[in-house]
């Protein structure tokens, strides 16, 4: 008789009908989430204020860490933390920062971080006592991040940091940031790329808000690095690790900012839906006008679309599969549905879609910016092009 196959891992599987444990997760946070809701959010972006009391709630039942270690309260995987992103911005509360401090920094510092490094600021991340933000882009940089410019030298046994960062979200309630630093070149000049956590009050770094159109809690900052001192302790990771490590944060992002998309598109349909049901001008609800009803429709199935590809790179990245393509085309779909939605939903409002007591419009700009952030279509596009594809690489 031959003996059995070797066991083999479970491969990651999507499951159809959502398991108890599931729909318990989203809507006990939809329920918290909903205590709050839109008029809540927006009082306080409008108030120059950050939703400190919605966090401190999410983070006290545990739902901003689900996704990191046991120790630091978690133990679930980023797909759970995709549910929880979704199901807050689903209750009209999109919150940018959880692409950014749980997802990002969380990620890399539950990774890579010293046990001292993740006492110091995984532990009160974890906790909700502190929010991080993250600093790669760069004026002169952009999408181009073998072109940074930002630069950490060897001082003593710590280093010097020198550059311009731009766009950096939430400084103003940051108690640490990541910064990408170049720590030297490989053979072809690209940059060796290193993290450091940065203190936002460092002797030596400057910030300039950037205003934006954007109607959301979390400020844009320009800041400038001239001669931080960071001690041996502030490297996270290995020195020169570069952008293939920095993935295991970034893919984490792009599915979190894929979720806050999906949720917003929820909202707006919900909206959409039963104002087009109430609204008769005709003697007929508008919803029963095909005109009405059938970019509803299309916008739906093209956000079931986008909610379906950003499980599959949660469960990839979880399974610690390869997650770099699901990932993009999760955040590529998820944008441009969540825009499709809220557009299409402003519609359906008429006049009605541009008051702010329909607490729709004014969330218009946060889809839009993620057709751009945190990388744009346009780089997914190329990313699929030829990693997909196997096309040309176009510059
Ligand atoms: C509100 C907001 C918050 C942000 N938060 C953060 C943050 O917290 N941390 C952080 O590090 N960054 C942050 N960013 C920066 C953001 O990630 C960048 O703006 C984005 O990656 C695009 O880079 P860029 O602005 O330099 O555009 P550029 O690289 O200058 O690109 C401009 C346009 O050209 C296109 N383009 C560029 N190269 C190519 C190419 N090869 N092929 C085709 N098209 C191309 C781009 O797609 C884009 O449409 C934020 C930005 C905004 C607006």
């Amino acid at each position: 008789m031959n003996p059995p196959p070797p066991a083999q891992e479970p491969s990651p599987s999507l499951p159809l009908v959502p398991s108890d444990e599931e729909t318990m997760l989203r809507e006990t946070v939809f329920g918290i989430a909903s205590g709050y809701g839109h008029e809540y959010f927006a009082e306080v972006t409008r108030a120059g204020e950050a939703p400190t009391a919605l966090w401190r709630e999410l983070s006290a039942g545990g739902f901003t860490s689900v996704h990191l270690p046991e120790e630091f309260g978690g133990g679930l995987g980023l797909s759970e933390l995709a549910i929880v992103a979704e199901e807050v911005a689903a209750a009209g509360c999109p919150l940018l920062i959880m692409a950014v401090s749980p997802a990002i920094v969380g990620t890399l510092l539950a990774r890579f971080g010293t046990t001292e490094q993740r006492q110091r600021w995984l532990a009160p991340l974890a906790g909700g006592e502190i929010l991080c933000s993250f600093a790669i882009t760069e004026p002169d940089a952009g999408s181009n991040s073998h072109q940074l410019k930002t630069r950490a030298r060897r001082d003593g046994d710590g280093w010097r940091l020198n550059g311009t960062k731009t766009f950096i979200s939430g400084v103003e309630d940051a108690a640490a940031i990541l910064v990408v630093a170049r720590t030297g070149e490989d053979e072809r000049g690209r940059a060796r790329l290193s993290l450091f956590i940065v203190d936002p009050d460092a002797p030596g770094l400057e910030r300039q808000l950037i205003p934006t159109v954007l109607e959301a809690p979390e400020r844009q900052w320009t800041l400038f690095f001239d001669d931080v001192e960071l001690g041996p302790d502030r490297l996270l990771g290995e020195e020169g690790a570069g952008l293939r490590s920095l993935f295991l944060g970034l893919n984490p992002e792009r599915i979190i900012s894929a979720a806050i998309c999906n949720g917003v598109g929820r909202y707006a349909l919900a909206k959409a839906s039963r104002y087009a049901n109430e609204r008769a001008v005709w003697g007929v609800p508008i919803g029963s006008h095909q005109g009405v009803s059938h970019p509803l429709a299309e916008a739906k199935i093209q956000l079931e679309l986008a909610r379906l590809m950003t499980r599959r790179a949660g469960a990839l990245h979880d399974a610690g599969l390869p997650a770099g393509e699901s990932s993009n085309m999760a955040k590529f779909s998820a944008a441009e549905a969540g825009v499709r939605c809220v557009d299409q939903a402003i519609q359906a409002h008429g006049g009605n879609g541009f008051a702010r007591e329909y607490q729709l419009a004014d969330l218009y700009w946060v889809v839009r910016l993620l057709r751009t952030v945190p990388v744009s279509r346009e780089m997914i596009l190329n990313f699929v092009a030829e990693h997909s594809l196997g096309l040309p690489k176009s510059y």
